[in-house]
């Protein structure tokens, strides 16, 4: 049973001395000016437009993280902000006594997770859930967290690696910007923007020091390798190997001029102008290559003989696309692999962990297909977990405990989950089905079958002016047109197994890696084409591995950071009101507020409690004289006028009477 204190927060410290004079002036009505608002609590009244003006008047004056009850607000500076990361700093918060009294930061939230990891008789593990839009800075977030619990979870152990003892935290750090390059690219929304979702966890020991990590990644955005929208770039990797080659290099690797790398269909080049370079490069004969390109394998029959069938241009180009996207797919978890072995810790070396959670941030381009429904679905879930965990159970609990308390109606996503995941019927079940059916399918069988069966759902829209056949989701974030086109197909994401069975051929060393001779050859008995049901389609996939990631997280106490994106030109010192507001709209931040600041986000056992406020009940009787004479034990006993009920209101104006006039050291006499 946990007995709760009225506060703000999302921690548990007390406060003392002259921040909490601060505080009551704040609480009692005393004027602050918006920018010097540390906690959104404190705006008065809570409003969009409150909240707006306090939120614009701090990034006007380059502060950039606000608490807002249990979350922090994270505005994207868009410059270097170098002071505001420093390892001064770090060490400034886990050195504090009270960091919920220094400025809001991440550190703040960095230093709590860490804390509480140890604080509790029985270790919790944590995570940070950052979200927020595609640009608004997750991944940087996330990044300097990592830094800051290398800096305050030091291991005193290195590892031998090539003869240089290197540290674990480095380890891991020096694994960020290799996952990036195979993982970011550059899109109209943000020229580093991750095209995968990873959740590391850092692994401590009983020590709290980091012995360790575990990366997991979640749906690669395959496709870009082979296809990038108008303005969009491919993976970095490839820029980067482009301008970090030597000329020799260049040519002996087959690198373009100005590494214009082009998978994409060219007029001027048939697939034989392009395939003998390819060929080299993969350890394989040019002509098997060219002939596995061109030429399909089917059975068909009773009987399951085995037909070849030429493909046309569009189905070779299909298949030199999948060739591509399957070597880069595995390429890419092999590299997660070799990555998790080299930082991940020993079981018995690990007890407890934070979590970080760096997904793809919402999207919504001119054109959306499976991609961005899958990153929109993931964004769905977590603001889920974060209503479910935080909007809901919250207030659920007080009428458990029996509190007073009138409820604050909030945005729940559910209904729009429900259209995506649910059943019997919902987009994805819809979309999986005609996979399953495995017929030639088309956008408009699909389209037929969306609005025949989810017309009229709450969530569901539709553009009757769509030149072609689209769907449109009401996302919590915003309104998204899906176009129908592809959609199967991408679910599918079938592979040829003659493809396959080709890369396992290659003479090249990683290729021979990445595609291991299968012994039992089970692909030769796959009919290919159109007899051959998908097993696991994009979408099952993806569902699966969110709810593990959900289990996950709800083993842990989670910490949550909703970074911002204040303009959509990526430059500082601009703040378009429009989109900070629909960002905020999205992400429910006044529901948040109203119930952080009207409700108990400061969850205490009463022994904690006990031993945290006592403070409180000395100081009481000393100013409020009893009508009841002075107390005989000083306030620590039961009697009845030590334990009368005191408006919080009240209590707060005693205290800070009470409480004498700051010196300039900060120490009160
Ligand atoms: P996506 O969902 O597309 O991956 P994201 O939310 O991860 O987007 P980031 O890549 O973290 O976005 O941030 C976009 C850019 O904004 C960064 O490359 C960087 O230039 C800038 N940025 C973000 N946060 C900060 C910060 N705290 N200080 C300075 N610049 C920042
Ligand atoms: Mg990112």
């Amino acid at each position: 049973m946990l007995q709760q204190v009225n506060g703000h927060g999302s921690g548990s410290a007390a406060h003392s001395g002259e921040s909490l004079r601060e505080d009551l002036q704040e609480l009692l009505g005393g004027e602050v000016p918006p920018q010097q608002l540390n906690d959104l609590t404190k705006v008065n009244p809570v409003t969009l437009e409150t909240v707006l003006r306090c939120l614009q008047a701090r990034y006007m004056a380059d502060t950039f993280y606000t608490n807002a009850g249990c979350t922090l607000v994270a505005m994207n500076p868009f410059k270097p902000v170098p002071q505001l990361y420093s390892p001064e700093l770090m060490r400034e918060y886990h050195a504090a006594s009270q960091p919920q009294t220094l400025k809001p930061h991440i550190f703040t939230v960095g230093e709590q997770t860490y804390r509480n990891v140890k604080s509790l008789i029985e270790p919790v593990n944590q995570s940070v859930v950052v979200s927020g839009e595609s640009g608004a800075g997750k991944t940087w977030t996330s990044r300097c967290l990592m830094k800051f619990y290398a800096v305050v979870a030091a291991s005193p152990t290195s590892w031998e690696s090539h003869k240089v003892a290197e540290r674990i935290e480095q380890r891991i750090l020096n694994s960020n910007p290799v996952m990036e390059a195979f993982g970011n690219a550059c899109t109209l929304r943000n020229s580093n923007s991750s095209r995968f979702g990873k959740f590391i966890q850092l692994q401590l020991n009983g020590a709290q020091q980091m012995t360790g990590a575990a990366v997991q990644t979640y749906l690669l955005e395959k496709t870009r390798v082979a296809c990038q929208a108008p303005s969009e770039r491919n993976f970095h990797i490839f820029y980067q190997i482009y301008k970090g080659a030597h000329a020799e290099e260049r040519v002996r690797w087959h690198l373009p001029e100005g590494a214009a790398f082009s998978w994409l269909p060219h007029p001027e080049r048939t697939l034989e102008g392009s395939v003998g370079t390819s060929a080299l490069l993969l350890g394989l004969p040019e002509d098997h290559l060219l002939e596995t390109l061109q030429i399909r394998t089917i059975r068909a029959g009773r009987g399951q003989q085995v037909f070849q069938k030429p493909c046309s241009q569009a189905e070779c180009n299909t298949r030199r696309d999948c060739l591509a996207k399957l070597v880069y797919a595995r390429l890419f978890d092999w590299l997660v692999s070799v990555i998790n072995s080299s930082i991940c810790a020993a079981p018995d070396s690990w007890t407890t962990f934070i979590g970080l959670l760096d997904v793809y941030g919402f999207e919504s381009f001119p054109s959306n297909s499976l991609e961005q429904l899958c990153i929109n679905y993931a964004n769905e879930k977590l603001q889920q977990h974060f209503v479910a965990h935080y909007l809901r159970a919250q207030q659920e609990e007080y009428a458990v405990e029996g509190l007073e308390w009138s409820f604050v109606s909030y945005q729940d996503n559910q209904p729009c989950l429900d259209l995506i995941e649910g059943s019997p019927v919902s987009i994805c079940s819809l979309i999986n089905e005609e996979c399953r059916l495995n017929r030639p399918s088309s956008a408009a069988q699909l389209q037929t079958r969306i609005e025949s069966a989810l017309t009229g759902h709450p969530r569901l829209g539709r553009d009757r002016l769509s030149p072609e056949p689209s769907f449109i989701v009401l996302h919590y974030a915003g309104p998204v047109r899906y176009r129908t086109v592809g959609l199967v197909e991408k679910n599918k994401d079938p592979v040829p197994p003659e493809l396959t069975r080709l890369l396992q051929q290659s003479q090249d060393p990683l290729l021979k890696v990445l595609f291991p001779a299968d012994p039992e050859d089970k692909s030769q008995e796959e009919p290919s084409g159109q007899n051959r049901a998908p097993v696991l389609t994009v979408v099952s996939k993806f569902k699966a591995s969110l709810e593990q990631l959900l289990q996950v997280l709800h083993g842990t106490t989670p910490h949550y950071i909703r970074c911002i994106k204040p303009n959509s030109q990526a430059q500082a010192q601009i703040f378009h009101r429009e989109e900070v507001l629909s960002q905020l709209e999205a992400c429910g931040l006044v529901e948040t507020i109203h119930i952080s600041a009207a409700g108990f986000p400061i969850r205490v056992s009463h022994r904690n409690f006990m031993e945290r406020y006592q403070l409180l009940r000395r100081l009481r009787p000393a100013i409020t004289p009893s009508p009841h004479g002075p107390c005989p034990d000083g306030g620590r006993s039961e009697c009845p006028p030590c334990t009368e009920p005191a408006t919080l209101q009240g209590l707060l104006q005693e205290i800070l009477h009470a409480l004498p006039a700051p010196l300039h050291c900060g120490r009160t006499k």
